[in-house]
């Protein structure tokens, strides 16, 4: 039996301890279905998804400052499929995931799911049909079944070693003093960074969410814990639209599209042989330079924040 949920006493303490953390907003909605902070637009509705089609239609964006961040992006990231979108840092591919959880308004353009326009959609209603898995998983103050819990509230215990065995966490959970009730954060345990990625992996499962946005870590982990979260993560995309920010080989080569972006622009796209046999390509060009090993290749910046 795991420990008992209280989800409004839990709340409540974790929104406390993110102001005084100062998380980003992309930590939260990462985990939490709180209400957005930005109203909705008069008259948005649910929205329905089937299959979870992510379509950019020609999105132009600019934070605050006006200086223009994405131009005219057009891409289709495909229902059940997976999209993997590279480029050097800064290109926009961070912008370009948070924007599809509606963060930020549009400038122009159409950012389309399964047909409808999330901009006349509710927020809390797109973000329920979004998992989020991030470069640097938070863990939250509680124990490893609540920190899984918090993909979705309502989970059962059943549930929640469900997806920890998919998540391949399962075994190191049971070896910890308390198994699923040991309490991770400031006062708990000390989890590894695979251990922490693989505990997100599982919450974004346990989620069940049609479309999952996937920052891929760029920090290193042994070879072991390497290939663990690679087993995770290859359970939690099957039968999702994923769009992966893509740092290792592997990723990039097995995607079904590939999205290349330079300085806000969309430059190629297509399947890796399609991609490698453009001549001069710009995907070509990277390959040859540095894809010859199992790398982070790219981009291997740590996480611009978004505040
Ligand atoms: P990438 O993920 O490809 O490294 P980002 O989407 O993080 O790129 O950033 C794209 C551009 O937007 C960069 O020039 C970055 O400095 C800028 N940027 C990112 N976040 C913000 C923000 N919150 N406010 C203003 N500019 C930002
Ligand atoms: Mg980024």
């Amino acid at each position: 039996v795991l420990l008992a949920y209280d989800p409004v006493r839990r709340l409540a303490r974790v929104q406390v301890g993110l102001e005084r953390s100062l998380v980003n907003a992309r930590m939260i909605y990462e985990i939490l279905d709180i209400e957005p902070r930005q109203a909705d637009s008069i008259g948005a509705v649910p929205i329905t998804v089937q299959s979870g089609e992510v379509q950019f239609d020609n999105v132009t964006f600019s934070y605050g400052n006006g200086v223009p961040v994405l131009h005219g992006i057009s891409f289709t990231a495909e229902a059940g499929k997976t999209t993997a979108i590279i480029g050097a840092s800064g290109a926009g591919k961070s912008t370009l995931i948070g924007l599809v959880q509606r963060f930020y308004d549009i400038n122009g353009g159409r950012i389309l799911v399964d047909g409808q326009d999330i901009a006349y959609v509710s927020k809390r209603s797109l973000r329920q049909q979004i998992a989020y898995v991030s470069q640097q998983p938070y863990l939250f103050e509680g124990t490893i079944a609540d920190n899984i819990r918090y993909g979705r509230p309502d989970a059962t215990d059943e549930d929640i070693i469900e997806a920890a065995k998919l998540a391949n966490a399962d075994e190191f959970i049971r070896q910890q003093p308390q198994s699923y009730g040991t309490e991770v954060g400031e006062n708990g345990v000390t989890l590894s960074g695979g251990q922490r990625q693989r505990l997100s992996i599982a919450r974004a499962i346990v989620r069940n969410a049609s479309i999952l946005l996937l920052d891929e870590a760029t920090s290193a982990l042994d070879n072991e814990s390497e290939k663990r979260v690679q087993q995770a993560l290859e359970h939690v995309m099957q039968g999702r639209t994923t769009i992966v920010i893509a740092h290792r080989l592997s990723t990039i080569v097995n995607a079904d599209h590939i999205v290349v972006m330079e300085a806000g622009r969309v430059v190629e796209e297509g399947v890796h042989e399609t991609l490698l046999a453009r001549p001069n390509g710009v995907y070509a060009r990277f390959y040859q330079l540095q894809g010859k090993e199992e790398s982070p290749i790219i981009d291997d910046s740590e996480e611009v924040s978004h505040r």
